[in-house]
């Protein structure tokens, strides 16, 4: 676990959350703040900055967390309606938490990407 992330905490359950899917290598629970009636963080329980951290050597993990996003749309009722996936990388991109997370958004018409 990295120092003092939150999202590590959440996946360790140290803090709570409210969770969608879970498996031995992923971790997906509502957003705290949701900007739409379906706001899902998908994350893997291994720390990683974002996903620029994402190396060859990582390729299961990023399958895993695009298998959790499709139980998750699943589960949450989206996946017919249609919903959006986005990761924020760095300052620019307003990254506040710095464990990489998938935003799984539906449950309403999204407007134009940024
Ligand atoms: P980002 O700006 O991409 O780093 O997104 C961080 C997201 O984490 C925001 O949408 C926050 O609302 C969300 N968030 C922060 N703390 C919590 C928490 N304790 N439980 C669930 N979501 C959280
Ligand atoms: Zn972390």
């Amino acid at each position: 676990m990295a120092n003092d992330c939150l999202f590590c905490k959440i996946a360790a359950g140290e803090i709570p959350s409210t969770k969608v899917y879970e498996d031995e290598h992923i971790l997906a629970f509502r957003d705290i703040n949701p900007v739409a009636p379906v706001h899902v963080l998908v994350i893997p329980k291994q720390h990683l900055d974002s996903i620029d951290d994402f190396r060859p050597e990582h390729d299961e993990l990023l399958s895993k967390l695009f298998a959790a996003v499709h139980a998750v749309a699943r589960e949450t009722g989206v996946a017919e309606t249609g919903y959006r996936v986005v990761t924020n990388v760095g300052r620019d991109a307003g990254q506040q938490v710095f464990h990489i997370h998938l935003h799984v958004l539906g449950g309403r018409t999204l407007g134009p990407v940024a």
